[in-house]
Order: structure tokens, then sequence, then C-alpha cells
């Protein structure tokens, strides 16, 4: 195994470890996979996160035989709507999928998120869907779910809780606790009265907006870095 995919590996694990000290999971409940190159790396099934090894994570062709996979432990029991999610989304670099607590209660009720506070465009829509119930691991819930995931990076799954996706593994288990942050204060508002909705073209200017959310270097500060890498000899001229 090369550097990058062992680096990649130890992501998965210590992205494991911290869905569940974020509160964000419990148990061996959810799951974590990565693109590296044309295959799959994904957590085995069952295994609790504090004894996860880096050669445990399974690895399964995104493009070849489908449900194929090799490691010494069988992958997730979820393996399916990580795959077809690597299949159908190339700008998915990683998948994270929890049960966390206000989300699932939403998902239990059959509630999807609306646009209740600006950080719902980081869904890449106006709501958050519900997939309907399907039995965890069926091709069933996989189609299900691409479906609650067209046009958005993330969705809810029925009596059951998340999918989040991003480039990164620490994007989309970024977006996992923003999710579970968004499920909470929509909880909260309906307890005091409801929820005021934000209208779509709001959320559309803020999904505009994201695009270029972030720290940037000054301009001088790239000159200034830009001058520094010339070698000294050029920079004398
Ligand atoms: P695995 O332990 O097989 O990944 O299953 C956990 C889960 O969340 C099933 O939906
Ligand atoms: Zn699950």
């Amino acid at each position: 195994m090369n550097k990058d995919e062992l680096e990649l590996r130890k992501g998965i694990i210590a992205a494991c470890r911290a869905m569940n000290s974020l509160g964000v999971n419990q148990g061996t409940s959810g799951n974590i996979s990565a693109r590296y190159h044309d295959v799959m790396l994904i957590t085995p099934s069952g295994v609790p996160y504090e004894d996860l090894k880096p050669t445990d994570i399974a690895t399964m062709p995104i493009k070849g035989e489908y449900g194929s996979w090799k490691g010494p432990l069988n992958p997730s029991s979820e393996w399916r709507f990580h795959l077809d999610i690597m299949r159908s989304r190339p700008e998915v670099g990683s998948v994270v999928h929890t049960h966390s607590t206000y989300a699932t209660t939403l998902a239990i009720c059959g509630k999807e998120i609306p646009a209740i506070h600006y950080m719902v465009a980081a869904a890449g829509g106006p709501n958050i869907r519900v997939a309907p119930y399907a039995t965890y691991g069926t091709p069933e819930l996989s189609e299900l779910a691409l479906k609650a995931l067209e046009g958005r990076t993330c969705c809810l799954l029925r009596n059951h809780g998340v999918i989040a996706t991003g480039a990164t593994i620490k994007r989309a288990l970024w977006l996992a606790v923003e999710i579970e942050t968004l499920a909470r204060q929509y909880y909260l508002s309906l307890t005091i009265g409801g929820a005021q909705i934000l209208p779509d073209d709001e959320i559309s200017r803020v999904v505009e907006k994201f695009k270029n959310y972030g720290p940037k270097a000054k301009p001088t500060a790239l000159k200034e870095a830009a001058a520094k890498s010339k070698p000294a000899a050029k920079r004398r001229k």
C-alpha cells in the first residue's frame, strides 16, 4: 500500500472516531467511504471505531465488478449507496453516513429540513430531503437515497439517519455536523411556534456566494509569496 492510500485509510478512521466524539453518531452505527483513484475505500461492517486499523478498511472497484471487495473484513452493509454515489457523482470524494439524533428524529417523523437558516444552502438547494424508508443495505434504499440526493450534497433517510457527501472526508464530515446543527435548530424552532422559512431565491444567492466563501490571501500577500519563492539571483535584477 502506498503512502497516499495509507493516509486516506487513516483519514477514514480519524473521521469515524470524530463523528462519535462530536456527537453525530454512536457505537458502530454509520460508515464512511473515500474515493482513491478507481477504487472506493470503505469501513468494514460492525467494527467498533476505536479498534479499526488502516488494514481493516475494505476496497471495492468503482467501475469493475459491482459488489466485489478486497480486505480482511467485509465492507459496510451500506456499501451499495456509497458505491452508487461514487459511480454517479464524480465530484464526490467521500460519503459519511450517520445516525445523528436530531436529524434522525426529523427523519423518523418524515420531516425534511426546509430553508430555516441560510446554511441549508450547504445542501446545494433550499431543502434537505428525506428519502422514503427501505431496509438498510438494500438496493431499494440506495435507489431512494440517490433520488433524494439529486441536486443536493446530502439527504435524510426515513426512520434511519443521514447521508452527507463531499469532495474530501473532512468536507463530508463537516456537512454531517452541519446537518445535525440545522436539524437541532429546526427541532427547537418547532417547539416555540415554528420556523420562518427563507425564500428559494435567497438560498440560490447563498449557494452562489458559498462558491467564494472562505479565507483568501490578500493580492499583496500573494505577490510577496511569489517574490520570496524566486531564486535570489533573479530577485536582485
Ligand atoms: P455497518 O456497520 O454495516 O456499516 O452498518 C451501520 C449502519 O449504519 C447501517 O445502516
Ligand atoms: Zn445506518
